[in-house]
């Protein structure tokens, strides 16, 4: 982890749900660019959440958890080649 990482994966959240200033998202943006370790956790949260919002009502449907654990797996892949 590079110098910046502890600010950018707490804002990630929220960059990710649209809460953040235009300032803020900047500086998270440039520090996405340099830092891979940032980059696959800001990706791996953006498609969780997209996985998230592609399932309507309260409940998730159990395919959300097969499709969240294959997830998963490629991450931990990619993290452990
Ligand atoms: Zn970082």
């Amino acid at each position: 982890m590079s110098q910046g990482c502890g600010h950018a994966v707490d804002y990630l959240y929220h960059y990710i749900d649209d809460e953040l200033t235009w300032s803020r998202r900047i500086r998270i943006r440039w520090h996405l660019r340099r830092c891979p370790n940032c980059t696959g956790a800001f990706g791996f949260e953006s498609r969780l959440k997209s996985l998230i919002q592609q399932c309507p009502g309260d409940e998730p449907p159990p395919e959300l958890y097969d499709r969240l654990r294959a997830l998963i797996r490629e991450e931990a892949a990619r993290d452990h080649p």
